[in-house]
């Protein structure tokens, strides 16, 4: 097979305010669709990388940064035959101009947002794999480490064959809700080759936050926890919780250590992710995210528990959820299902 590869260099840039905000654009793709990306574009002939985000950031936004030496994040990215050298730097706020918004531009409006607002909304953004680990490498972090993205194959590999089958219709009680359908990560366990590139996808995730340790989360998140600690190369610690008895856990395997990737299959309400951080931080350490491979975006009801750390997720499964004594499931006299992946 003859395949011509050609490259492309982007050059991409956190600007953070003095308040440590973070400018983002919303860009119009291909599709129609809007997706949130940082400011940055495509290398003119002639330019220099920081020419290239002085301008851009100028088109896209009015905004004026200072040259920047500050690499955070490299990603090579391969659409089809082509492939996209993407380097995302750090740079700070110089001034704002003001910039009119032409009609047929790529990019349809600028916000600044907290970093967290930006971490939210990026995990939902086609081009989560460049920011996402930028701004996980904002944290103070100097170095940086390249990856390889390939969107022809990797993510949306993940999107349709790992993730495929995600959800069960069906009446299930998951924590202290009743939902409609119910996200099923068993599904991955039935083939390891599916498993495997849901691990590698999660610990592209993972890896920009610099975590010391693995934990997983007994049973159903162990599977992916033991493969992700193997490809992050990181000691795996297990933690257990006790069915019947919320506040008791177990911790096995390596000790917890000071920043732990929590890696799970699921996250519904966010009960146990909060457990487990609890845990985590009785034993003085401290989370840097919960990795998942679904996670139920709730329509119509909110998470009971505050997660104070960012949740990552392969897939995101827009789910209905009520209160037992509000389920129309229950007042139409639908029993309850067996969770499907369970045999008990
Ligand atoms: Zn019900």
């Amino acid at each position: 097979m003859n395949t011509t590869v050609s490259r492309r260099k982007i050059a991409a840039t956190v600007v953070t305010d003095a308040a440590g905000k973070v400018l983002t654009v919303t860009q119009k793709r291909h599709n129609g669709q809007l997706t949130v990306a940082l400011p940055g574009g495509h290398q003119e002939d002639g330019e220099n990388e920081m020419q290239t985000l002085v301008r851009e950031c100028i088109e896209e936004t009015g905004v004026s940064i200072a040259p920047t030496e500050s690499l955070l994040y490299q990603v090579a990215v391969s659409h089809g035959p082509t492939q996209y050298d993407v380097n995302v730097y750090a740079s700070t706020l110089k001034g704002v101009y003001p910039r009119q918004q032409r009609s047929g531009e790529r990019v349809v409006s600028w916000s600044w947002l907290t970093r967290e607002e930006a971490i939210r909304a990026f995990s939902t953004s086609s081009v989560r794999h460049i920011g996402e680990p930028a701004l996980a490498r904002l944290e103070g972090n100097t170095h940086h480490q390249s990856w390889r993205y390939d969107a022809s194959s990797a993510y949306l590999q993940a999107q349709k064959a790992v993730v495929g089958p995600v959800s069960e219709p069906g009446h299930f009680a998951v924590g202290d809700y009743h939902t409609e359908q119910l996200g099923v990560p068993a599904l991955y366990l039935k083939d390891a080759d599916s498993l495997s590139r849901a691990a590698m996808e999660l610990s592209r995730m993972v890896a920009p936050y610099r975590s010391d340790t693995v934990v997983g989360i007994a049973v159903g998140g162990l599977p992916l926890a033991v493969l992700c600690a193997q490809i992050l190369r990181l000691p795996l610690a297990i933690v257990e919780h006790d069915a019947t008895a919320t506040s008791s856990a177990r911790t096995r395997g390596a000790g917890l250590g000071n920043r732990c990737a929590v890696i799970d299959s699921t996250f519904h309400s966010g009960a146990t992710a909060r457990r487990t951080i609890d845990v985590v931080n009785s034993m003085n350490g401290t989370v840097s995210l919960v990795a998942v491979a679904t996670q139920s975006i709730p329509l119509n009801t909110h998470t009971d528990y505050d997660i104070d750390v960012p949740v990552h997720a392969l897939h995101h499964l827009p789910i209905h959820s009520w209160n037992p004594s509000e389920c129309p499931l229950c007042q139409t006299g639908v029993p309850l299902d067996e969770r499907p992946g369970r045999n008990e």
